[in-house]
């Protein structure tokens, strides 16, 4: 069942409501440490809160927080928490429609509250759906970025799975940002008009550092992230449906836990590759492909470049965007190459 999180803001909080808010989430990560240092944390349950304040404070808030100290106790994760912002399971937190607007009702310090929030046109036909009972919803989030407030609301649905049969590999990379193979067909996505868009905002913060102009620096990344948030938009989008179109039944991904390291230099991986953007992209790539029904797998990156079709492998087989075979002297485009392994899961699956 594919999960997406919708990322509502909450439309025009008053001061004193973004004050509670706030508050709120001060209390919430006091006690969050508070209790992480408890020695009874595992026989935690709401009652507790009494021996760490007087205060009246939302039990179903309470109890979602002892929850989360407790799992992130057993990961041994946690040192302390910067910011526990309070969470509602989907007992606690309702969304609900009145006439044009949505609106999200939730307890907080003096009693429940509703507040409309901004639908986008995207988001508006998975709120439809959650108030139908087409979809579930998780555990959300009252959270703040750059002084708004949102609500985070990870909602999982059913889809048919795909009835396609063939599978398809895609190769992330910088000269490329994604090659796809589906056997036959393939597609391709350079990232030449990805590095000239970097390099023309680093040029551009660095007459701003001189400057010391860090808020314009600020927005200038924000601006360049919303650009490549877009474009991975674009690319996911167009790949996914490409993989409609041909019937495909798998994608199949590299795992990228250590994409850093596949830059020629550090210069080069400090200067073209954000690999946030690789992740964001994969991820993109991953919630589209599942909302169509076709199921993503993960394979270990490892020689996946490096192997041709005969078998042989070796690592000068890549040269840049070639790839010639020292045993069988077959040429292809290295990215191609790395596409078709993928799809055939040379180097494995990653669990
Ligand atoms: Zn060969």
């Amino acid at each position: 069942m594919p999960t997406i999180t919708l990322k509502l803001e909450l439309y025009k909080p008053i001061k004193f409501k973004q004050a509670m808010y706030e508050r709120m989430t001060q209390i919430n990560t006091k006690f969050a440490n508070w209790l992480l240092l408890h020695p009874d944390v595992n026989k935690a349950t709401s009652k507790i809160f009494k021996e760490f304040s007087d205060e009246k404070f939302p039990s179903a808030i309470i109890n979602q927080t002892i929850r989360d100290v407790k799992s992130q106790k057993k990961h041994q994760q946690a040192r302390a928490f910067r910011k526990m912002w309070c969470s509602f399971n989907n007992q606690n937190l309702k969304v609900e429609k009145n006439g044009d607007f949505y609106t999200v009702s939730f307890p907080m310090l003096e009693k429940r509250i509703g507040v409309p929030v901004v639908a986008r046109s995207y988001q508006q036909q998975w709120l439809d759906r959650i108030i139908d009972g087409m979809a579930k919803q998780g555990t959300a989030k009252l959270y703040k970025k750059k002084r708004k407030w949102f609500i985070a609301l990870p909602i999982t649905f059913d889809v048919e799975a795909s009835q396609g049969e063939k599978v398809m590999g895609i190769d992330l990379g910088l000269r490329y940002l994604a090659v796809a193979s589906i056997g036959t067909k393939s597609l391709f996505f350079k990232g030449n008009q990805c590095a000239y868009i970097r390099r023309r905002y680093a040029a551009k913060r660095r007459k701003l550092g001189k400057a010391k102009k860090l808020d314009a620096i600020r927005k200038s990344k924000n601006k360049e992230a919303r650009w490549m948030k877009d474009h991975n938009h674009k690319i996911s989008r167009q790949i996914v449906n490409f993989a409609v179109s041909n019937g495909v039944g798998i994608i199949r991904m590299e795992d990228l836990t250590d994409i850093r390291n596949r830059a020629k230099s550090k210069k080069e991986a400090g200067r073209n590759l954000h690999s946030w953007s690789f992740y964001q992209l994969k991820e993109m790539i991953r919630y589209k492909a599942e909302m169509a029904g076709i199921r993503v797998e993960i394979v270990n990156p490892e020689y996946t470049s490096q192997t041709c079709k005969c078998g042989y492998r070796e690592k000068a087989n890549r040269s840049g965007i070639r790839f010639k075979c020292k045993q069988c002297g077959y040429t292809i485009h290295a990215d191609l190459n790395g596409a078709i392994n993928i799809a055939k899961a040379i180097s494995g699956l990653v669990a």
